[in-house]
């Protein structure tokens, strides 16, 4: 090591900034009215820190780093510290990946008046248990509850955070030491660590698997009624399917050895919907009010799958189960809260008054046909040929959207992408900018091309995507 190297270090060492100067200086005023005053010390002396360990080691900054340059970086740095850690919050997306039920991106996006329930109505004080009427304390939930009631039919109805919640539940309270009876082909994971000997075993309940994997058979229930014997369990698939020489008892045929038995039939049903998807080729998709009407005594469901609403787990079915769920103090644990039941109402109200398939954001997505997307993309298209830079290609190529969510994993509604390549630029890094822009951009990787599908585009979003695209576009051209 030569001397002069040596006294440089010093020297840039003795050029560092205090801390003090630097929380004094604008950029840090700028990072500390959002990051408060105890972040922007944190962050800035953390890299302070760090610098100072860097020009002992003389790495990266030269022996000449002054004191303007030091304090330039610090702050440079800080900023770019407190932006990343920011970032980190819950954001907005333009989904355009085609996926209706994107679990990692927040399943269904709420309907407008859902949206303003929640803002408007619940975020500040509201009536989520008080009775108005009477002046005091009322029943939460309860417009939930009821129109859960008069769109399934069922008599009963109880809403708890999510449908692995709604399970975990009603196997507890309705189960606990004593047998479920499950056919082998149900015995399934759903995928986000929901599987179902998993749940059944935390409950407390014995699982009794019977039948094989693609037929079971309704004696095969019958067959292991014994006195401990206290529900019969029906789980959808959902992202699963047996298909091909396959057997499982009707709901109804079960109902009956299960009610002349005293023995609970529960049906897990997932997404299940309240209306009819067959139309759009989801026809695999329980019908709430369906399985009612076949006798199931107790269903369960996703409030942020088919239904189109916010997260929660729906409980339907007999009300002397229902009132045994709403007394155990498990309930109390996992009840929700006042967002949600507004979410909810609004949500269900879209049903109850015939407009869910204008209304609910999901359930337009999922009826929106090829030609209907094919015609806002050409038009997208034009638009953003015009807005790219010279070199980039924009084509509309036919594709396929996913519901997503575990519902009709068998079903890939046709769609018309938008196919982006770009002149020296890889795919893969105009997909990065695109996610890495505000709002951040989702889209779709294949054969070194970027897609679009506006399926899950809001067309109130789309005038954000073209700007977000060339904006990625002119940034990686
Ligand atoms: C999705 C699903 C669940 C889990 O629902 P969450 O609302 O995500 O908790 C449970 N059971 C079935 C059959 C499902 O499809």
């Amino acid at each position: 090591m030569n001397e002069s190297t040596t006294s440089g270090v010093s020297a840039a060492l003795r050029n560092l900034p205090s801390i003090d100067e630097l929380l004094r200086s604008a950029a840090a005023g700028d990072i500390r009215r959002e990051a408060g005053e105890r972040r922007t010390a944190e962050i800035i002396r953390d890299l302070s820190d760090s610098l100072r360990g860097e020009l002992i080691r003389r790495e990266e900054i030269g022996v000449e780093a002054s004191r303007a340059e030091l304090f330039e970086k610090i702050l440079r740095a800080a900023n770019s510290a407190w932006h990343s850690e920011k970032e980190k919050r819950t954001r907005r997306v333009i989904n355009a990946t085609g996926v209706v039920i994107h679990t990692n991106l927040g399943r269904a996006p709420l309907s407008p008046a859902a949206i303003t329930a929640v803002v408007g109505e619940a975020a500040g004080y509201c009536t989520v248990e008080y009775d108005i009427d009477a002046g005091k304390r009322g029943k939460r939930g309860e417009r939930s509850e009821s129109l859960l009631c008069q769109l399934t039919g069922a008599q009963a109805a109880l809403i708890v955070n999510n449908c692995a919640a709604a399970a975990f539940l009603v196997l507890t309270v309705l189960a606990r030491g004593r047998e479920v009876v499950i056919s082998r082909g149900e015995l399934v994971e759903i995928g986000g660590d929901f599987r179902v000997p998993d749940v059944l075993s935390r409950s407390g309940a014995t699982l009794r698997e019977v039948g094989t994997t693609n037929r079971t058979k309704l004696s095969d229930f019958a067959g292991v009624l014994n006195e401990r014997t206290a529900m019969f369990l029906r789980v959808h698939p959902s992202n699963y399917r047996i298909t091909g020489f396959t057997e499982m008892p009707s709901l109804c045929d079960l109902a009956t050895i299960a009610s002349e038995n005293n023995v609970v039939l529960y049906e897990d049903a997932g997404s299940g919907a309240l209306i009819d998807l067959a139309g759009y080729g989801l026809s695999g998709e329980p019908l709430i009010a369906e399985s009612i009407r076949a006798g199931a005594d107790v269903v369960s469901f996703s409030g942020d799958k088919l239904l189109g609403g916010p997260q929660a787990g729906l409980i339907v079915g007999r009300r002397d189960l229902i009132e045994s769920l709403r007394r155990d103090p498990l309930y109390r644990a996992l009840r929700v809260g006042k967002l949600i039941y507004a979410a909810l109402e609004a949500t269900l109200e879209s049903y109850a008054r015939d407009n869910a398939e204008t209304e609910i954001p999901v359930l337009r997505m999922i009826a929106a046909d090829a030609e209907h997307i094919d015609a806002r993309v050409t038009e997208f298209a034009k638009k953003l040929s015009d807005e790219l830079p010279a070199g980039f290609n924009v084509s509309v190529i036919d594709g396929r959207s996913v519901i997503g969510g575990g519902a009709g994993p068998d079903i890939q509604p046709a769609t018309k992408l938008l196919a982006i390549k770009g002149k020296g630029f890889s795919a893969v890094s105009f997909e990065r900018r695109l996610r890495l822009g505000t709002p951040p951009v989702i889209a779709r990787l294949r054969d070194d091309l970027v897609m679009i599908d506006l399926r899950t585009v809001n067309p109130n979003e789309e005038e954000e995507l073209l700007f977000a695209l060339s904006a990625a576009a002119g940034r990686s051209a």
